[in-house]
Formats: structure tokens, sequence, C-alpha cells
């Protein structure tokens, strides 16, 4: 698959006299967009470049990598095994098409989710099967070399728009699109302040996973290395954890997608935007051009429609 960069387009939104523009990874061509997409795009290529014959992979039957995953490796006939916490185990969008794209779900308690998954790889390959495994979320260096794609496709767009980004800011989750977005700054020498919103994790683990990506990226192939003060990961914002939001966040999504016809989710997008801007007020950040990428996960907006309707 041979895909173009995904567009950036200026918002209406204009809190303390900055300029806003987002980049729509959820128009990413594959799948319903979104930075799993980004990042399942090249797993998928390496898949070709192996003998593997199955993939296997892990995450939440809601998650938009398990769709994702579940889509390509139909596409390409690819039989897709998929372990998953029981403990999030609900019906969405995303897990029913999960199981129209025919992949077989293995459900199982957080705590054993290593050691099926290495019983699984060991039971693939008794029978016969090569099988190529893709960490939950698309996490490890593939997946960071697909941010260090959007960080290029961003200084595209820079060079030839003449607007030059003071911030990006983005929901940080596994750390990886972070990781691939630092790295992107590094290898250009660029200057901008990357600032991930977790929706989940707390500091200083956050951090320290995305400070072990970067890492690794960066001594496989470049032998450079950096300090994790250069790690901006904002953990105010991450309520209860993981899938907690609150009406602040409805009120962000309902005003997008009335002012600029965006969907946000309350998950991912929505959380993070409604941090950004939390960010942007208690920092008094003014009149700068800022960045936000649009990780996507549009399944899960219609997930939560009901929610914008009856005011939450
Ligand atoms: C997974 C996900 C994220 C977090 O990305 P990471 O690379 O895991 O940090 C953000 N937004 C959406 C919509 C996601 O699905």
């Amino acid at each position: 698959m041979d895909f173009d960069y995904t567009p950036i387009q200026i918002l209406s939104e204009n809190l303390n006299n900055n300029t806003f523009y987002m980049k729509r990874d959820d128009l990413f061509q594959v799948s319903f967009g979104g930075n799993k997409a980004r990042k399942a795009t090249l797993f998928f290529e390496d898949i070709r470049k192996t003998s593997a014959d199955c993939v296997l992979t892990y995450g939440a039957s809601s998650s938009n990598h398990c769709r994702i995953i579940a889509n390509i490796a139909a596409s390409k006939r690819l039989p897709c095994y998929i372990i998953s916490p029981i403990e999030s185990s609900h019906t969405t969008t995303n897990s029913k098409l999960v199981n129209l794209f025919g992949a077989s779900v293995e459900y199982c308690p957080v705590s054993k989710v290593k050691s099926i998954i290495k019983l699984k790889l060991s039971e693939l390959k008794a029978q016969g099967y090569a099988p190529y495994f893709i960490q939950g979320g698309g996490h490890g260096n593939i997946g960071t070399q697909a941010y260090l794609n959007a960080y290029s496709e961003i200084l595209k767009y820079e060079r030839k728009s003449g607007v030059n980004f003071d911030y990006i800011f983005h929901t940080s989750g596994t750390g990886t699109t972070q990781s691939g977005l630092i790295v992107g700054k590094l290898i250009n020498d660029d200057d901008k302040k990357i600032i991930g919103i977790s929706n989940a994790r707390k500091n200083p683990q956050g951090t320290k996973v995305i400070y072990e990506s970067v890492d690794s990226y960066l001594v496989n192939r470049l032998r450079k290395s950096i300090s994790s003060e250069q790690i901006v990961l904002v953990d105010d914002y991450v309520l209860d954890g993981y899938g907690s939001y609150n009406k602040k966040i409805i009120s962000v999504i309902f005003d997008m997608l009335k002012n600029d016809g965006i969907p946000l989710d309350p998950i991912y997008t929505g959380k993070g935007y409604w941090g950004m801007k939390e960010y942007i007020k208690t920092n008094n950040i003014s009149d700068k051009n800022i960045l936000f990428i649009h990780t996507g996960g549009t399944p899960l907006f219609f997930d939560h429609l009901e929610e914008l309707f009856n005011g939450y």
C-alpha cells in the first residue's frame, strides 16, 4: 500500500489568540483511519517481507488497533488471532467489525495475557503456521517509524504553506505516537514542542515507556540518545484512567462537531483535545501556531453518540 499524507486544516478554535490546526490522521486511507491504521500499514509491509502466514495481536475487543489489524489481515487473506482482556470485552462498533472480518478472538484475564500470547504462538507453530506477532497498540520500532513519517509530512506542510508550528499536541496512550514524533524532531533537528496528553497512564511510568521507545529506535538505527526531560507527557487529564470522561469532554466534542464538522471521541481524541485546552489555559500559551494531531477512532464516536444527544 502506498499512501499519500493526511490533510492539515485550520480550525475555528481561537483560545488565547492561538491559531489552531489539525492533522487529520482520522482520514488515513484504510479501515476508518487513525494512528493504528498508520502503524498497521507499516506492520503489514513488514509482514510481506517475511514468510508469515498468520497474524497474532493483543488488545481490547473495542480497540481501534484490533479492528484495523483484523481488517487488513482479512484483505490479505491472512488468518488473524486476537488475545483480548476479558475485563474490557463489552460489545462496541469496533468489536462488531473485528467479528465481521472473521478474526478469532480469545479472551483471558489481563494478568494472564503474556503467558497466553506465548502459548498461542507455540500452538500456532505446532500446527505448522508461521505467525507474525504485533504488540498491542502497534507498539515497537515499526509503530515509532509510522509517526516519524508523520513528522516528515508535517515539515513538508510547513515548507509548502509557510506556516510554522510552535506546538504539536496529541493524545498519548501506549506512547508510540509520541515516540515517533520525538524521533522526528530529533532527526530533523527541529524545535517544536511536542506535548502528549495522556489518556490513561500516569508518570513516571508513562514517560519511562516513551523514553524506552525513543531509545530503542535511536540505539538500533542512529546511535543517538535523549534525556527524559525532552519528553513532555502531561498526566493531569487522565481523570479516572482509560475510558473515563466528563461533561467538559462531551461539550468539547459537541463544539468541534458543530463548528468544524469533525468527530472526536471521549476515550482518546476528545479527551486529548480537552486536555490540550486546559494545558494552554494553565500555562498561558498565547499567539502561537498549534497543531493537534487527530489520531482517529471514528467508530468510537458512534459508540458515544447517545451521550452527545442526552447531554451526558
Ligand atoms: C491508540 C490511540 C491513541 C494513543 O496512541 P499511542 O500511540 O498508543 O500513544 C490515540 N488516539 C487514538 C484514537 C488511538 O486509537
